[in-house]
């Protein structure tokens, strides 16, 4: 079971992990080298946790679990995160 979401959904779950806002924050897919938007995404919410995949080559960009007080980050799929430092 997996419920496919935009990715402004994860970015609820990541902005309990990093003090930006992740919806703007920009990934850069590691399968097909395009950078998106975290909020351009695509996310499939499970019972494992959230899984964000790129909207062009279907990569598996982030993987996220929040599990036994804590979070389990998986960013194998993300060559370059491209964070704004301004408000
Ligand atoms: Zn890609």
């Amino acid at each position: 079971m997996e419920n496919k979401l935009d990715g402004n959904a994860a970015a609820g779950t990541l902005q309990e992990i990093f003090p930006f806002e992740m919806t703007l924050v920009q990934a850069t897919c590691t399968g097909c080298g395009t950078t998106n938007a975290i909020g351009a995404t695509a996310v499939y919410m499970h019972g494992m946790g959230t899984v964000i995949r790129c909207p062009f080559c279907d990569t598996v960009l982030i993987r996220v679990v929040h599990a036994k007080g804590r979070y389990w980050l998986d960013m194998r799929g993300v060559r370059v995160l491209q964070i704004s430092a301004e408000a």
